[in-house]
């Protein structure tokens, strides 16, 4: 989800404004990188990173197997080894308060950015014009009617090409941008990954996972004992091989990624909400926020605990007779469990261990035994980590029972849970499992690591020569190529009043759906354009299409590692070097908004183009190399559309997604473009068929159905130096947000569906490009186009530039091509 973990990043301070939504300064403690300012003297350093679920360099053994011995061959090896876990030293919320002052009150420290009241000083005042006519059509929040023209599409000049650079780049307006510059980096703040790993609980001879006996994966799951040690030794050698490793050898994290660790049997769906509620009960709860339908992997708290969104189950009583249920409605085989804690800032609450039972009734209860003995299986260490077990006791049965047996000492008994198993054809099956992926179109659907991704875009390029283009826009700070596809029916040129779109996923590494679904796009216009579908066609031939399907690959590439049950909430979420790349854009919200209140737009001050503050091109700001990479894209190509995919929530979010009001966490703060913005977002959001569906369920806390699943961005929370603001204020590019799915990494066997719910709403959105107004501005004597005409609209406060057209111009001589 964008918001949330978004949170987590702001807290690492670049951008340096100050805007925090309450939810961020929750989550300084935990992520143990919020620079100085969060390392409050009360709690040992180790003990936070620790601790922190959403520690971003936890190294590779942060997603932890236990693999319990199986039956026959050591009975004598008692399993395991219960003892409580070194914990951290007790909290209080009173403790944890006051690292969050702490946190905070650093923070602000780097704010730039003066006072401001929220006053909408509009200087509507008229502007050289070539075009005039009133686009704007009040409209509901919900489901805006169209607006009469929409996007303005400037391809202008036919002939003759201006000379390259004039056109997109904006001038330099004498401006002084807000004062601060950008924060410090947050680095050296890794945590360790030692407490995260499950040290000493051995519960697995070495040579059990020698016989083998779960397939391929088995190797690198091992037992917890040999992991250990494993875990640590590479979290050192990271930490070498990146020193050598950016100079020297930019190639190295791409060689042989290890093979995620996928289980042979999925998950159930506690975390996608394939388990509903009513499947999930349990002994005792806390109280009802606290309920057995919240002990589901991954899910988030909301705002304050006490309400009806906690993180997770908690059994109401203390003993170990308490359990959470789940009901298959059908014959599983169970083979595995994975488990986590609570997610809340205001205790610390995890299971250490559990045992498990079966159930064909609810009544009769067999207990998972590993030998003669009933298993009873380590579990978590901390909050967030999650922490799988294979069962050694496989068994089919339609209900299951986690059977907490010891729990964190200063904590009670909480956990959120996943359980992995495989359906058991049962012909007196009565209940219909929604979901079951029925793919219509045959794409190749699992997830594809660096290498992989860049084979399949091979493969289509090589399917669809003439339609497409494969080229790299530069890389990332590990040395992975960001690659683009461009599909187009003259690929390679901008031609005159074709308009130019672009899809961007992976931001945010560890929301991996996006970039399938973009991987999937690529094949299917390939397909879908080779066999005539003349909606493809037209579609490919009058627009010249971007996909770029993984922005932060390094990121990518540590959640992968995990995989998708494995890897929590925000492992990979962040840059190699640690930087949140939907934070990191320049925030031009300020100086616009500074200059609007004193009443210098549009004469003095620019109301779009607007020019990238000094501080930020200074070689030391803290600017990601994949976000100056998308940046120099986004100003060699003319886009006039785009959408970015995150995922972890279900809503589409519209710009701005920075508040006006500095200090406010969330505060409506609607462009001068509101209605297409909001016609945009309602396009996607009511074309997806999980959005769209009645009967879901809120993924998290917040209910985004009420206003049709869309929102503007800052009302959500605030999220100064976004995407979408920077593509909207310094380019022509109208930009959303689109969190396409509650669980950010989904299993490889929720891709077919994902790809059914989205792909209307991918190709619709696409389609919107053509909406608008569109021609060409021509000089009136000699008839040639004129390039980088400003256009304004009466009423709306926001003008567009003409382009330039003809070779050359966008992307010449960019093509790269795939190494
Ligand atoms: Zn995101």
């Amino acid at each position: 989800m964008e918001k949330r973990s978004g949170d987590v990043g702001r807290t690492r301070g670049w951008g340096g404004r100050g805007h925090r939504t309450s939810r961020t300064e929750r989550w300084v403690p935990r992520t143990g990188g919020g620079g100085e300012g969060a390392a409050a003297p009360s709690a040992p350093s180790a003990e936070r990173a620790g601790t922190g679920g959403t520690s971003r360099k936890r190294g590779p053994g942060a997603g932890v197997h236990h693999r319990a011995p199986c039956s026959p061959r050591s009975p004598r090896r008692s399993p395991l080894n219960l003892g409580p876990p070194s914990p951290p030293s007790p909290r209080t919320a009173g403790s944890r308060r006051a690292q969050r002052g702490g946190g905070r009150g650093g923070e602000e420290a780097e704010t730039g950015r003066g006072d401001r009241e929220g006053g909408e000083g509009r200087a509507g005042a008229e502007r050289s014009a070539a075009l005039r006519s009133s686009r704007r059509v009040p409209s509901r929040p919900a489901m805006p009617p169209p607006p009469l023209a929409l996007l303005l599409l400037f391809a202008a000049a036919a002939a003759p090409p201006a000379p390259p650079g004039t056109a997109i780049r904006p001038e330099a307006v004498g401006m002084g941008g807000p004062g601060g510059s950008a924060a410090t980096t947050p680095r050296g703040t890794a945590p360790t990954t030692a407490t995260a790993t499950p040290k000493g609980t051995a519960t697995t001879p070495t040579s059990r996972t020698e016989q083998g006996g779960a397939g391929n994966a088995a190797p690198t799951r091992g037992g917890a004992g040999p992991k250990a040690p494993a875990a640590r030794k590479k979290l050192v050698r990271v930490k070498v091989v990146r020193k050598k490793v950016v100079k020297k050898r930019p190639k190295a994290p791409a060689k042989s990624p290890p093979a995620p660790q996928e289980q042979p049997c999925p998950p159930l769906g506690l975390e996608s909400l394939r388990v509903q509620d009513s499947q999930l009960r349990s002994s005792s709860d806390k109280r009802y926020g606290l309920g057995a339908h919240r002990g589901r992997l991954n899910i988030q708290s909301g705002l304050y605990d006490g309400d009806f969104f906690d993180g997770g189950w908690c059994a109401g009583r203390e003993d170990a007779a308490q359990w959470l249920e789940l009901d298959a409605r059908r014959l599983i085989n169970f083979t595995g469990v994975i488990t986590q804690g609570l997610n809340s800032i205001w205790t610390y609450d995890w299971v250490t261990s559990y045992k498990v039972q079966f159930s064909n009734d609810t009544h009769a209860w067999q207990p998972c035994r590993n030998g003669s003995e009933e298993a009873v299986f380590p579990a978590n260490k901390d909050p967030e980590t999650p922490v799988l077990n294979v069962l050694p006791c496989p068994a089919v049965a339609r209900y299951i029972r986690i059977n907490p047996q010891s729990w964190f000492e200063n904590g009670t008994i909480c956990l959120r849970a996943e359980v992995l198993g495989c359906a058991v054809p049962d012909p007196n099956n009565i209940y219909q499992w929604p979901n079951e992926p029925v793919p219509t179109d045959k794409l190749d659907f699992r997830h594809h690591n660096y290498k992989e991704m860049r084979k399949l875009m091979k493969v289509v390029n090589e399917e669809c020569p003439t339609i497409t283009r494969i080229y790299n826009i530069g890389k990332s700070s590990r040395g992975l190529k960001i690659y683009a596809m461009e599909i187009s029916d003259n690929p390679g040129q901008h031609e005159v009043g074709e308009p130019e779109f672009r899809y961007v996923a992976g931001l945010h590494g560890n929301e991996a759906l996006g970039r399938e679904l973009l991987l999937n796009l690529m094949e299917y216009l390939c397909r879908e354009f080779q066999r005539g579908n003349p909606r493809v066609v037209r579609l490919v031939t009058d627009t010249r299409i971007h996909l770029l399907p993984s922005m932060n690959p390094d990121g990518y590439e540590t959640a992968y590692r995990l995989g998708s049950e494995l890897s929590g909430w925000a492992m990979g979420r962040w840059t190699y070097e640690g930087i949140d790349l939907n934070h990191n854009f320049a925030d031009l919200n300020t100086a616009l908004w500074d200059a609007e209140d004193n009443d210098l737009v549009p004469h003095e001050f620019p109301n779009h183009y607007i020019p990238i503050p000094e501080y930020y091109t200074f070689a030391n700001a803290t600017v990601a190399p994949e976000t100056r990479a998308v940046i120099d894209w986004m100003q060699r190509y003319p886009f006039v559309l785009s959408a970015n995919l995150h995922g972890g929530e279900l809503v589409v979010t519209y710009p701005f997604d920075m508040t006006r009001t500095y200090w406010k966490a969330q505060e409506l703060t609607p462009t001068a473009d509101d209605g297409v913005f909001r016609w945009l977002a309602t396009v996607y959001a009511t074309s997806n068929l999980a959005m769209a569906s009645e009967e879901r369920r809120l993924c998290h806390y917040d209910d985004f159905m009420r206003s049709g699943n869309i929102i503007n961005g800052a009302n959500w929370h605030t999220v100064p130096g976004s995407m979408n603001d920077f593509s909207y204020l310094h380019t022509n590019c109208f930009e959303i947000t689109v969190e396409l799915s509650c669980d950010k990494f989904p299993h490889v066997s929720e891709l077919p569906t994902e790809w059914e719910n989205n792909r209307e709403s991918l190709l619709l959105y696409m389609e919107q490009v053509h909406r608008g107004i569109k021609g060409v501005v021509r000089d009136e004597e000699t008839g040639e186009g004129i390039a980088n005409a400003i256009i304004a609209v009466d009423g709306i406060n926001h003008d567009v530039r003409t382009g330039t057209a003809g070779r050359g111009r966008a992307g010449g001589g960019d093509g790269v091509g795939m190494g």
